[in-house]
């Protein structure tokens, strides 16, 4: 088979749906220990192409290699979540009636039930982990209490905190920062560069104040495919991007 020193490898990908092409001849690296955002129009494809990372879709055509030569198209969703590719919808999903650090746990999928009880010592490793993540997070502090009392913002930090607790390879999240304050923006790109000194991080986002501040390479994607890479300064004056896209 093919090799690259890729992390992740997308090459000539097509989708389609009943006929519409979703995605159409997508193409895109990411290498080990980048971290990209990803822009574009509603209905640019960019949903679509997590999917297909995540082997939710399965492509009609096109090569998508994960780790230098895995071929992902001919795994399921839960092996290549196994192989260490964490995604993070849009919606935060946590366990409200649990505490933080048992989300985490459960995240772990360590049996949080036998957690308190004279026999439970948790793995060092394990516990460890999750003093790192409360850390990465900035919700040490906030660690016994109900994940139903955290902000909207927070509530994002924690599931992203679940997925490092997975340690993932490859992180991909989904407009982390719609719905959050000007304030939980800037912390939220702040915690993504903490996170991304570790991780290859792919970020879908709108809030181009947000991409901007990452100051990482940005794909806008437009009809299924590539209309623009480079940096943010590129992508944002690249006139078939403000046509389909900014200008708005
Ligand atoms: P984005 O996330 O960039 O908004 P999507 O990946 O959600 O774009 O959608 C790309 C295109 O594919 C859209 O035109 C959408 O309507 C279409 N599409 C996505 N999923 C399906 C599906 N399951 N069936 C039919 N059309 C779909």
């Amino acid at each position: 088979g093919r090799t690259t020193s890729a992390l992740l490898y997308l090459d000539g990908v097509h989708v389609s749906f009943d006929g519409f092409h979703a995605i159409n001849n997508l193409s895109l690296t990411l290498e080990p220990g980048e971290m990209r955002a990803i822009i574009g129009p509603n209905g640019a494809g960019k949903t679509t192409m997590m999917d297909i990372i995540t082997g939710k879709t399965k492509p009609d055509e096109g090569t998508v290699l994960f780790d230098g030569m895995t071929d992902l198209t001919r795994l399921d969703e839960t092996r290549i979540a196994e192989l260490g590719i964490g995604r993070k919808f849009q919606k935060p999903t946590v366990f409200e009636s649990q505490t933080i650090e048992d989300n985490l746990l459960l995240a772990l999928n360590v049996d949080h039930s036998v957690k308190g009880t004279l026999f439970w010592r948790g793995s060092k490793t394990e516990a460890e982990r999750i003093d790192r993540v409360l850390e990465t997070i900035r919700l040490t502090n906030a660690r016994n209490r109900l994940a139903g009392s955290l902000s909207h913002g927070q509530k994002q930090w924690l599931e992203i905190g679940m997925l490092l607790a997975q340690d993932p390879k490859l992180l991909l999240v989904d407009e982390p920062v719609a719905g959050m304050t000007d304030v939980e923006t800037h912390q939220t790109a702040e915690l993504l560069k903490e996170i991304n000194k570790e991780k290859t991080v792919m970020v879908v986002e709108h809030d181009m104040t947000f991409v901007r501040e990452l100051g990482v390479k940005v794909t806008c994607l437009h009809e299924g495919t590539v209309l623009a890479e480079g940096t943010i300064d590129q992508v944002s004056s690249n006139e078939r991007v403000i046509e389909v896209y900014l200008g708005r």
